[in-house]
């Protein structure tokens, strides 16, 4: 199962970002509202993600750490049937099989934790009794530690910790109700608290994106039917290309959408210089069967029933409060 799991790492965990993202996303399937992320030596050495959530019951420790889907893939040639299935179900034990990974968790119905770790060629997992509160704690040592190769294509710290730091940027301001504490060597880089109210949102915001954007973002909200757009956009005299925040969630997903880009660029028009770019915090809502939002899940693409509809709502949505703004 070593191979194996070797493979679909390469597919789910590019760098230390990457296993960043599939622990968080676990982290916030299990109902967490509180996460902290631990990194040293920019993941490579450890990344140790924290929670409050629903932890792993002791019998479903193993079952966490193994392969269902695909276990029966033993070589290589079979990658190409691995890489048409995707991957899920495996993102931990894709982890677990390239580093030194240890779980330890604790579910409110039991009154102890647990640990486990995979081990050595099979991965033959080993639960053992842990201290935990209630939650989840995954703690991956040693990245890559037996896959050099890929170990070699890390960048520099500061690098991967940039990505990391990317990367819960996008999720605390998809996520306010969510407190979040990032660390990177000891040293506390973000302490975010839940943000309840618009003030509280609104602070986050500035934490996140920064003076500028703060200064000169105003709060847009508007809605036509079933589809609603809010969030902070910046005003065309303050943009510049050192703003750098341009973040739009569909449903509270990230994206990355062209149709989105087009209406949020269309909308700014020619207020904007060549060398400027917009700058944004939006939030798309509509009901979910009115989006398709796998069509390219890592390329964060969505796609519309009524792309023309969105569309349009969204260019005169932003442009009327871009009318409004003064810089
Ligand atoms: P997937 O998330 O696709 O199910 P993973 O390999 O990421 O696969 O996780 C395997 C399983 O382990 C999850 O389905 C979940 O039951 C459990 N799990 C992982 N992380 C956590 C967590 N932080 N809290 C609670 N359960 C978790
Ligand atoms: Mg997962």
């Amino acid at each position: 199962p070593q191979l194996a799991n070797q493979i679909a790492a390469g597919e789910v965990v590019e760098r230390p970002a990457s296993v960043v993202k599939e622990l968080v996303e676990n982290s916030l399937d299990a109902g967490a509202d509180h996460i902290e992320i631990e990194i040293e030596k920019g993941g490579s050495k450890l990344i140790r993600v924290r929670d409050n959530g629903s932890g792993i019951a002791e019998q479903e420790l193993v079952l966490a750490l193994s392969r269902h889907a695909t276990s029966k893939i033993t070589d290589l040639n079979d990658l190409e049937a691995i890489c048409s299935l995707g991957f899920r179900g495996e993102a931990l034990a894709s982890i677990s099989s390239v580093s030194r990974l240890t779980l330890t968790s604790k579910t409110a119905g039991q009154s102890a934790a647990w640990q486990a770790s995979a081990e050595g060629r099979d991965m033959q997992v080993e639960v053992r009794p842990a201290a935990h509160p209630d939650g989840t704690s995954i703690e991956v040592l040693d990245l890559f530690f037996n896959t050099p190769a890929r170990r070699k294509f890390l960048r520099t710290d500061k690098t991967e910790f940039g990505h990391i730091d990317e990367l819960v940027k996008r999720l605390a301001l998809s996520r306010y109700d969510v407190s979040w504490l990032l660390s990177h060597n000891g040293q506390q880089v973000r302490r975010l608290k839940a943000a309840l109210t618009q003030d509280q949102r609104q602070k986050r915001v500035a934490a996140l994106c920064g003076r500028v954007f703060a200064d000169h973002a105003a709060f847009i909200e508007n809605q036509y039917g079933d589809v609603k757009i809010w969030g902070w956009l910046v005003h065309p005299q303050a943009c510049s290309a050192q703003l750098h925040c341009q973040y739009s969630y569909v449903n509270g997903r990230m994206m990355r959408d062209k149709l989105l880009n087009h209406a949020i660029r269309q909308a700014y028009g020619d207020t904007l210089a060549p060398d400027q770019q917009p700058a944004f915090v939006l939030y798309l809502e509509l009901e979910p069967r009115q989006v398709d939002v796998n069509v390219h899940p890592a390329k964060h693409e969505v796609r519309f029933h009524q792309a023309r509809l969105i569309h349009d709502f969204v260019v005169s949505a932003l442009t009327d409060a871009l009318t409004q703004l003064t810089p």
